[in-house]
């Protein structure tokens, strides 16, 4: 099936008209002509992706035809590999969840691409789904190159930097489906912009605070990726004057080795303290003045990376994700009063938790995944 880019633009329409809509109405919802909508949606029916129902008409005549997604249309497959926990799930064309599996990470450093392959081919199977899955995308926690689908460099799963591990090929061949990588953070914010609460909005930041920090920008509806060597939004490892910790993507004194999971337990043990987060963020809260000054601390390291990002973008809106970012998390708190005190007043955007939940990196993937072949791009 030729893919275009009216062809996502009725699929995206029908995720969100959960009834069916007719082609007429399909014109409004997209602004594409009466011509190319009958044209693409003729395809779509023909493929297999979708099915006319016939209602009755509003006015005498004709019974409407609506389209809607075919019961046994095709699939996306989604990964969210990260440093803690590694999911994976399975959506239909209108973003509902057929299956999920969540496992603990199962492993680190030169062994990880061939164990996520594993995983991937071991759920994928499973699932009884396989041959419907037309889309697979896997989020990674770490610096990826997403047109070689090889991961650079993934800190917190004891990938050093200069690595090359070619996760995309690996999984193909042991799956027999493409896989498309992308960096976690990015791809939640891809989540974000299809199923969040500011869906459609054409500027966001996603800020992540788990067992790195990390953020993820959308500029005029396009994802931001930056470049292999230069990724966008790598907030976790701007430089903070005067720290001279090494950190573990290979450079000094980042963010992250302040603000990061393993620098907090690594402080919260030098102080005292217990190393356990749950345990530590209960002693903030009733008060407990050193570990609230940790928090403090780790969040005004937060904040020298992510104010600067949210006024030079200004954004419509900025979304956290992660392990970190509760309501109830003191960590958290402090991050949102140390960025309401940087941003000039008139230069701040909603600061909010995700409204979606720990699968969100795994749904951005495969959605990401699907769109780009639906409209034939990949990457662009
Ligand atoms: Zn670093």
């Amino acid at each position: 099936m030729a893919g275009n880019k009216i062809k996502w633009q009725l699929i995206e329409a029908l995720r969100q008209t959960p009834g069916g809509a007719a082609r007429k109405q399909l014109c409004g919802q997209t602004g594409f002509s009466w011509g190319g909508v009958c044209k693409a949606a003729e395809e779509l029916v023909a493929a297999g992706w979708l099915r006319g129902v016939k209602c009755p008409s509003a006015t005498p005549g004709r019974p409407e035809i609506r389209l809607t997604f075919a019961d046994a249309g095709p699939l996306t497959a989604g990964l969210d590999l990260g440093a803690v926990k590694w999911r994976f799930e399975i959506r239909d064309l209108a973003g509902r969840v057929l299956r999920r599996r969540e496992e603990r990470a199962c492993a680190r450093g030169g062994g990880f691409p061939a164990a996520a392959a594993d995983f991937t081919a071991r759920h994928l199977r499973g699932s009884g789904m396989k041959e419907r899955i037309i889309a697979l995308g896997i989020a990674v926690s770490g610096r990826i190159d997403s047109r070689r689908g090889v991961i650079l460099s993934a800190g917190n799963q004891g990938v050093p930097p200069g690595s090359c591990l070619p996760l995309g090929s690996l999984v193909e061949r042991t799956c027999g489906l493409p896989a498309l990588l992308l960096p976690a953070q990015a791809a939640a914010l891809w989540a974000e912009y299809g199923f969040g609460k500011h869906a459609g909005a054409a500027n966001l930041i996603l800020i992540h605070m788990g067992m790195g920090i990390s953020a993820a920008l959308l500029t005029e509806n396009r994802l931001q990726l930056g470049r292999p060597a230069h990724p966008a939004g790598h907030i976790g490892h701007i430089h903070l004057p005067g720290n001279t910790r090494p950190c573990n993507c290979g450079l000094t004194g980042c963010i992250e080795t302040v603000a990061g999971c393993q620098a907090l337990r690594r402080d919260a043990a030098g102080r005292g303290l217990p190393e356990n987060m749950a345990e530590l963020n209960a002693l903030a809260l009733a008060g407990n003045r050193d570990a609230g000054e940790l928090f403090r601390e780790a969040a005004s390291a937060v904040c020298a990376g992510a104010a600067p990002l949210i006024q030079l973008h200004a954004p419509e809106a900025v979304i956290f994700s992660g392990g970190q970012c509760r309501e109830e998390s003191f960590f958290y708190r402090e991050v949102l009063r140390c960025l309401k005190g940087s941003l000039h007043r008139e230069e701040q955007p909603p600061l909010e938790l995700s409204s979606l939940d720990d699968f969100s990196a795994a749904l951005g993937a495969a959605r990401y995944a699907l769109e780009g072949k639906v409209r034939g791009t990949g990457l662009d």
